[in-house]
Order: C-alpha cells, then sequence, then structure tokens
C-alpha cells in the first residue's frame, strides 16, 4: 500500500529505486557491486568468515565445559548456544546467498542488508525474549564482520548502477535497478563515504536541513531527504520508493500512476540541469554589470575537479576536518595534510583556494566514540577554533601543513567560530610561530591572506575588532543562524524554527556585508544561504559579490546573478531586513 512519509528536502531532484536499509552502525562497510563472475568467491568470504565464528566459540564452550560452574556460568553457555544457532539459522544464511547472487551485492553489503531484515522480525516478535535475541544475532554479525576484514578481498571501484527509464523500472526487477539508503542516522564522514557509491538518493530519520550530515548529502548532488523521523522503521528492506528532494518526502510502494508522474518529474528536472550547464563558462555578472565571485564548497581535496567542472571561480571554503575524521584518533600529520592542501591548490590550476583550519565537534565528532562523549551541549562546547587551540601542538601541525601548501598557488586561510579578542590574539601568534618553524626548519611556505568566519553573533557584533586583523571575513550562516536564534541545527524536532529570513539573523548578516565593504575587505558567505537561489537576490542586494556553495548549486545561483540589477535590489533588500515578516515581503 503506498505511503509517504514527510521530511526536510535537502538535495534537488527526484530518486525512485529499491530501499536499503542500513543501520547507523554499519554505514562504514563497504558498498559497491561485485563482478557475477565473483558470486561464489563472495559467497565463499562469507562461508569462511562464519565458519571462524563458529570455530571460535566451539572453543570457547570447549574451555567453559572444563570450568566450575562458579566461573562458567549457565547464562553464558546459554548464550555460545545462541550464538551458534543464529549461526546456522538458514534465514541468514540463504538471505545473504540471496543479495549476493541476485543483486550482486559485496559480502559485507550482504550480510548487513539480510541483518536488517532479520532484525526488523525480531522487532516484531511478540515474545521478550525471542525480541532480546537481536543483540545477539548484530553480536555475531559484527564479530563475522570483523573475521572478514583481515581476509577481504581489495575493494574494486563501485559501479554505479545504470538509470533506467521510467518503463524499465515498472518492467525489471533484477539486479540493475537502482538503489536508494534509508538510515535512521548517518555521521558526516560516513556520508561522505558514500560519495561515489551505488546510491541514487538518501533519506534519513535525523538531522536538520543545515546538519553536516545534510550539507554532505548535498554535496553529492542526489536527491536526499532528511528529518524523516520513522522512515527507516516504516520502510523495509527492498521497498519500491521515491524520494522527492525538492518536497522533502519519501513515497513508499508507488501506485503506478505516482511512479508515472515521478518519472515525468524527474525528466523535468533532469532538463533544466542540462539546460542550466550551458552557463558553466558564461561569467557571473550582473545586468547592471556588477562582476560576482561563485565559489565551491569542498569537503576533500579531490572535491577540486567538481568545482572546477562546475565553473567556481576557487574554493571559498574547504571544511579540512574531513581529513581529520573517522581515524579511530590518529590525526592526519604535517606531510600528509600539506600533501592533501597541496593536491587541492593544484587542482584548482592556479584559482584561489580558501582552506578552513579543523571544525571539529558538535555533529561532527572525530570519530563514533566521541560522539558519545561527556560534553553535554556539543555544539556549545569545545568545538572548531577552541578544540584548535586546546592542542596548539596539533594545531601548529596544521597551519605549518597549509602555510606550505601556500607555495604552489593562492592559499586563504580561514579560521572558525571566533568570539574572543584572546582567541584571535592567540590564533594570529601561533601562525607567526608555525612560519618560524618552518623558516627555522628551512622548509618553503607561501603567503596566505587571513580571514576569519563570522559565525557567532558575538563576532559579527563585533566587526571593528575583526576587520583590524583579518583581511576578509566569511559569515557562516549555517552556524550564525544556529548561534543566533538558539536552534540546535541538527535537530529536527525545531527545524521549523530554524529560519534564515528571521530579521535578526538579516540584521546581523547585512551589518558583516556592509562593514565588510566600507573597509575595502572581501567578505563572502559560504554557509548554505549561498547556495540557496531563492536568496540570490537579497544576499545581492545586501552588497554581497562573493558566494561559496556546493559545486552543484553554482549554476542556479548564477541564472539568478545573471538576472539581477543590483541597482534595483539595493532599496529593496533594505525593505526585506527592516520588516517585521521578511519571507513575506521577498516572496511578495
Ligand atoms: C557555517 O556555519 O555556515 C559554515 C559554513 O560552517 P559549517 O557548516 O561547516 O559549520
Ligand atoms: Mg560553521
Amino acid at each position: 500500500m503506498t505511503f509517504s512519509v514527510q521530511g526536510l528536502p535537502v538535495a534537488r531532484g527526484i530518486a525512485i529505486g529499491r530501499a536499503v536499509l542500513v543501520a547507523s552502525s554499519r554505514a562504514d562497510v563497504a558498498h559497491y557491486f561485485i563482478e557475477p563472475a565473483n558470486v561464489d568467491a563472495e559467497i565463499e568470504r562469507v562461508r569462511a568468515g562464519r565458519n571462524a565464528v563458529v570455530d571460535e566459540i566451539h572453543r570457547l564452550q570447549q574451555s567453559v565445559s572444563q570450568m566450575g560452574p562458579k566461573d562458567a556460568p549457565h547464562e553464558l553457555t546459554a548464550l555460545l548456544d545462541v550464538h551458534l544457532m543464529l549461526l546456522q539459522d538458514e534465514m541468514l544464511v540463504s538471505g545473504v546467498k540471496h543479495w549476493i547472487t541476485n543483486r550482486l551485492y559485496n559480502a559485507e553489503w550482504a550480510l548487513t542488508t539480510q541483518l536488517e531484515v532479520i532484525a526488523r522480525q525480531f522487532d516484531e516478535m511478540e515474545d521478550e525474549y525471542l525480541r532480546e535475541r537481536k543483540a545477539d544475532l548484530e553480536q555475531v554479525v559484527e564479530r563475522i564482520l570483523r573475521y572478514m576484514k583481515g581476509v577481504a578481498l581489495p575493494i574494486t571501484p563501485p559501479t554505479t548502477p545504470h538509470r533506467k527509464t521510467q518503463q524499465d523500472l515498472l518492467l525489471d526487477d533484477t539486479v540493475d535497478v537502482p538503489l536508494v539508503l534509508i538510515a535512521h542516522d548517518l555521521s558526516p564522514a560516513d556520508m561522505l563515504q558514500f560519495k561515489q557509491s551505488v546510491f541514487a538518493g538518501f533519506v534519513t530519520d535525523v538531522g536538520g536541513k543545515t546538519s553536516h550530515t545534510a550539507i554532505v548529502a548535498r554535496s553529492l548532488d542526489i536527491p536526499a531527504v532528511v528529518g524523516a523521523r520513522s522512515a527507516s522503521q516504516l520502510v523495509r528492506q527492498d521497498d519500491w520508493v521515491i524520494i522527492d528532494g525538492d518536497a522533502g518526502v519519501m513515497i513508499v510502494d508507488p501506485s503506478a500512476i505516482i511512479l508515472a508522474e515521478y518519472g515525468f518529474k524527474q525528466r523535468q528536472g533532469q532538463l533544466e540541469r542540462e539546460r542550466l550547464t550551458r552557463l558553466r563558462h558564461t561569467p557571473a555578472i550582473t545586468m547592471d554589470g556588477q562582476k560576482v565571485e561563485l565559489l565551491a564548497n569542498i569537503e576533500m581535496p579531490e572535491d577540486a575537479a567538481g568545482a572546477i567542472k562546475a565553473g567556481a571561480v576557487g574554493v571559498g571554503l574547504f571544511r579540512s576536518e574531513f581529513l581529520f575524521m573517522g581515524r579511530t584518533g590518529k590525526l592526519p600529520d604535517e606531510e600528509e595534510q600539506y600533501q592533501a592542501y597541496r593536491r587541492a591548490v593544484e587542482g584548482m590550476r592556479g584559482l584561489p583556494v580558501t582552506i578552513r583550519t579543523v571544525d571539529i565537534g558538535a555533529d561532527k565528532p572525530l570519530d563514533k566514540s566521541q560522539k558519545d562523549g561527556t560534553s553535554l551541549n556539543p555544539a556549545l562546547g569545545l568545538r572548531a577554533i577552541r578544540w584548535s587551540l586546546n592542542d596548539p601542538a596539533m594545531f601548529l601541525t596544521q597551519l605549518r601543513a597549509i602555510l606550505r601548501a601556500a607555495a604552489h598557488g593562492q592559499v586563504n586561510l580561514l579560521i572558525p567560530m571566533l568570539a574572543h579578542a584572546s582567541e584571535i590574539r592567540q590564533t594570529l601568534s601561533l601562525i607567526d610561530f608555525a612560519r618560524a618553524e618552518l623558516d627555522n626548519r628551512g622548509v618553503p611556505y607561501g603567503p596566505v591572506k587571513l580571514g576569519a568566519m563570522i559565525e557567532i553573533p558575538a563576532a559579527a557584533l563585533m566587526l571593528k575588532l575583526f576587520l583590524k586583523h583579518f583581511d576578509f571575513l566569511s559569515i557562516g550562516t549555517n552556524d550564525l543562524i544556529q548561534y543566533t536564534l538558539a536552534i540546535d541545527r541538527a535537530d529536527e524536532a525545531v527545524a521549523h524554527l530554524y529560519d534564515p529570513l528571521h530579521p535578526a539573523v538579516l540584521r546581523l548578516v547585512a551589518d558583516t556585508i556592509a562593514e565588510c565593504n566600507a573597509q575595502g575587505k572581501g567578505v563572502s558567505v559560504c554557509g548554505e544561504m549561498a547556495g540557496d537561489a531563492s536568496h540570490t537576490r537579497l544576499l545581492l542586494g545586501l552588497g554581497l559579490r562573493s558566494f561559496s556553495m556546493h559545486p552543484a548549486q553554482i549554476l542556479a545561483v548564477k541564472q539568478e546573478v545573471l538576472r539581477s540589477d543590483t541597482s534595483r535590489l539595493q532599496p529593496w533588500a533594505q525593505r526585506v531586513i527592516e520588516s517585521d515578516d521578511p519571507a513575506s515581503v521577498l516572496s511578495a
């Protein structure tokens, strides 16, 4: 039966495919398609993993049998029996075979997919004892996965399923159909590893529109919905679903009529994108001759290629923290960072690259384990520059790496989340110190322009101080909104109150742009607001001439720029920000 689930729109477009439910804790297993010729070998990998775990349990049983009843409680013996039984379970074995043979999933993916299928059945059981066996099953699968990691075959590059036409979808039900990923939650780092993955769309239960998971999903440029609350509970493995990334809706088990309607919308969207690509080489100049800089936000050095392809004239925000995440605490050393920044700089072929120092914390934990940390309020805790200043050796390592990369092209150094004069002082002296260290070592480095992010209202209220020390400012609207309105950007429960057009937010944005313009200093917006074409005219009217966004958003924003006349937008923008209800003036 068809039903829909409402969430928050994150990335535009329509995706139609079969649901792949991924447990949040296992989102980090590899997801790729295998060659048909490797089916038997892949099944063998799972079998070998399972046999190894069975042997391990047999060995444990043996040692348990040699213990006295005091050391070997009855529960332990019973538990081992249950684990053995689950390992032999026909549903697990045949299900895994099915996903490998019929869908060509790699072994780990097949195993976790089948785990989700069986776990769901456990959830629905009435008997509490049986329901609780789900945890045992998860443990057993975890052990097989761990074993397989040690003996895993080299991962072949993922192949993207070819997008089928609507007609194909209705007729065909075999391996080659698009897949959409449904998960309760995904960390930004997990989301990033899906960058070149097999999935045609994403839905998560939790997350706000500007949570970092949503931001990475947007950078993948495939339809995505977050904050869909119980989506992962309502959808079953392999259900047909439609993801409407424009409306933030997921439709499950669509009827033929609904499928046809969305198939039409999907084609319309594709045509619109193709039409926009014609603007790629057109300079972003308004009707009244104002030059506008459209820059890219990137997460990894390799994203530079996409930025160039989209026609970006530089990188306005390289979120360097993605180099630090998911490494179980072992942070990248100076050489590794230098090479990464250098790749980004060289990838941009002489165009400027703004590298932001690490912004770890809040919804961007270093690792999964850090997520359960003790901070009660991580968005207000040890995050971004606070984290860096707390560990000067780590910060100096990053600063040296960035300064060295600046020898290979134009680099701007951007500092996130500053609020205090003391933080500015410490940061600047550490930058000087990093230069001195490189001088002492005789290592070459290049000049950088220094920028600060305006993300905390306190910063937006002391612009003169910031402009005394920095060459340019970059407005991080995602956080500026979060901290001005006291709305957790990652919490879908308050997502309706997260408002870029709140008069207080607009006042801070407008004042920052005006002050920088008055002092002849550079200013850009690099939060999600910059990539939302419905805000382009307002920001132009407020005097902004530099926007940084996901490469996928550049052409839509450019289209708005080309249609704008800033001399007319200026008085209108003042009316918008002076209104009690800017949204209504904007839409009028
Ligand atoms: C912002 O806060 O607007 C920003 C660009 O930084 P991030 O989204 O990484 O917090
Ligand atoms: Mg921020």
